[in-house]
Order: C-alpha cells, then structure tokens, then sequence
C-alpha cells in the first residue's frame, strides 16, 4: 500500500476543493473496498485520500412522490438489503445489493462507490440501468465546475473502470423515477389494471466471486397479463453494463415459454463478452440470455400474482 495523507471533510465543498488541488494524485474514498485494491495494484501514484463519510447528507433510503426512490450515494449494501420499503419496490436492487461480497464487505461498500467504480460486473448497476435510473452528481462549488448536475445512469460510465465525472465532481445521489404505472411491486393500489414487478438474476463462480454474468428486468403487465412495459439490462458481458434494445417490440404479448425465448436470443444478441479468467465468451454469450429469461420470469411471477 502506498502511503497517502488522509483527509475527511464535512463539507462537500472541502472535498471537491481538496480534489482540485491535484486530481491526477488523489482519490475520494467511500468504503473504500475498491479504493484499497486499486492503491494496492492499479491506481497510479496517489497521495490524497479525501473520505466523503462525514459529509452530511451524502446517505439514506427515500420514498419520492409517486413511487420513485432518492438513494444518498454513500449508502451502504447492508441497508439497501434490509430496506424493507425498497424490498417491496425494487426487490431487484435488494437482491443486487444482498450479494456484493460477504457481510463484512456489504457494511462497507457503498452504493456510489460500485457505480463509480465502473465496473461492468457491478451488481446494483444492472438494476440500476432497467430501472432508468439518474445521477446526480456536484462539484461542490469548485470554480469552473459545475455546481451539480443530473444525468443518466448509462452516461456516468465511459468504459470498463472509467466514468465521465469530471475529477472533482461527486456522486451524490441516485435517482429512480416511479415505474411506468406509478405503482409499486405488487401494485394494486395506484392502478388497478397493472402491476409492476422487477427482478435479478446473477451467475457467478463461488458466493464470494463477482459475476460471470447478471441481469435484471423491469415489467409492467396490464389487466389481461400482457406486457405494458419491459426493459432489461445485463452485466459483465460488455465494457459497460448495457440495456437489451428492442424490448418494446414485445410489448402486449402475455409472459409466456414464447416471449422468454425471445428475450434470451435479443439478450444474447445484446451481449458484446469477452474471455476471461472467469468464462470464455461463448459461455457469457449463453448465459446472459438464460439470466435475462430468469429475471423477465421472475419479474413477472408476483405481477402475475405467482409465488416466484
Ligand atoms: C472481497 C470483495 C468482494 C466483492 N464482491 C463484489 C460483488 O459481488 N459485486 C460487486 O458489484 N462488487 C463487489 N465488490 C466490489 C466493491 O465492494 C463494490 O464495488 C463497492 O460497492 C464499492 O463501494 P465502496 O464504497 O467500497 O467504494 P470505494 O472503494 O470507496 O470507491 C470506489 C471508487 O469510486 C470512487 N467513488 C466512491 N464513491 C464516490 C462518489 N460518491 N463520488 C465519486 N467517486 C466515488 C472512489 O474514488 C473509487 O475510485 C467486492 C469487493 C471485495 C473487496
């Protein structure tokens, strides 16, 4: 490990002005489980580490008006995981949450750190992405930055460990929008004709590995069962985590043996993998079209008002 001065702000104006000092030597830290191995192994020379835990603000779990969620970028796995709000809404991003890592890792790991690390096998980036999520992002009143900013989950990445954040910028918060109906998991409350649902499936080598491949769709079905909306993302299978295109295409047809082959071949389609120590591309190209099946069906099962 290399040494570093250590720095923990209260403010995120003091972060972001630490960070322009010398961004090319210094890094924001979170939890700090990707930050410790990239020091160790690939980050470069690095002399400022800034902590973000003790600005105020930056965590907690919130229910927006009409169903959609505000997530602080350094909230951690484990509450994510027991939300129990969240997991009625969004089990997809529960069950991403509840397998990073082990126990230890998830108190740490953070949820804008796993998207700012950028990488493709992230696991709460795949719901993430099927739910259309947004960022928001600050440069805490740097001079020249700007100020803060929201944008589009897909545009926070540039490739595999890259993002598009301007060095002093922080990721201060997740946005979901209220699914398409404006219900929650098992709505029948806002619309009683739809029901929304959402789902994750991931492979992976051991419990303790990060994914071979993951995938998560997001539903809606109308009063008859037929699909009212659908979008589907998939990870560890391209530079970045990416959306299946073409869903909409589906749209009106029940959820049936038919409509799942269907989406395994536009998933494997959609796939772009590489080999790897893990899994040869072959193989990633398969399975990413057996876990899109996997979570359209799962998503669709409660909607259904099936036990998954
Ligand atoms: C043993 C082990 C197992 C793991 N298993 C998994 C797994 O199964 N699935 C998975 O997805 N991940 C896994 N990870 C990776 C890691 O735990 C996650 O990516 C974690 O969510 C990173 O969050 P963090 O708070 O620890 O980030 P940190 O390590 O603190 O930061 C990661 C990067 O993001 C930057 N950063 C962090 N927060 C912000 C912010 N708010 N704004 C701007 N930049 C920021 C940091 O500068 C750094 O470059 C594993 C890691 C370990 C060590």
């Amino acid at each position: 490990m290399q040494n570093f001065s250590y720095h923990a702000p209260a403010t995120l104006g003091e972060a972001c002005a630490l960070m322009a000092e010398a961004p090319d030597r210094s890094r924001f830290l979170a939890g700090g489980s990707d930050l410790h191995l990239a020091l160790e192994h690939h980050a470069g020379p690095v002399d400022t580490v800034i902590d973000l835990k003790r600005i105020a603000g930056l965590e907690g779990i919130e229910e927006t008006p009409g169903g959609g969620w505000r997530i602080g970028a350094l909230t951690r796995m484990a509450a994510l995981e027991r939300h129990q709000g969240l997991r009625a809404a969004l089990p997809a991003l529960c069950a991403a949450a509840a397998v990073v890592g082990g126990p230890p890792i998830r108190n740490r790991a953070t949820l804008g750190g796993n998207l700012c690390n950028a990488s493709p096998a992230a696991d709460t980036a795949t719901p993430l992405l099927a739910f259309g999520a947004q960022v928001e992002v600050s440069g805490g009143g740097v001079p020249g930055s700007n100020a803060s900013r929201t944008l589009a989950l897909e545009a926070l990445w540039a490739g595999p460990r890259s993002t598009t954040l301007r060095p002093e910028e922080v990721l201060t918060a997740v946005v979901i929008p209220p699914p398409p109906t404006g219900g929650g998991a098992n709505e029948s409350t806002a619309n009683e004709s739809t029901a929304h649902g959402n789902a994750f499936a991931r492979l992976t080598r051991s419990a303790m590995d990060i994914a071979l491949v993951n995938a998560a769709a997001s539903l809606t079905l109308d009063g008859s069962g037929r699909l009212a909306s659908l979008t589907v993302a998939l990870g560890a299978v391209g530079a970045t985590v990416l959306s299946v295109p073409g869903t909409d295409a589906l749209l009106g047809r029940p959820v049936d043996e038919a409509l799942l082959e269907d989406i395994g071949k536009m998933a494997e389609t959609a796939a772009q993998p590489i080999t790897d120590v893990r899994a040869s591309a072959e193989y990633r190209r398969e399975m990413a079209g057996v876990m899109a099946m996997r979570a359209v069906g799962w998503a669709a099962a409660p909607a259904k008002g099936d036990t998954p």
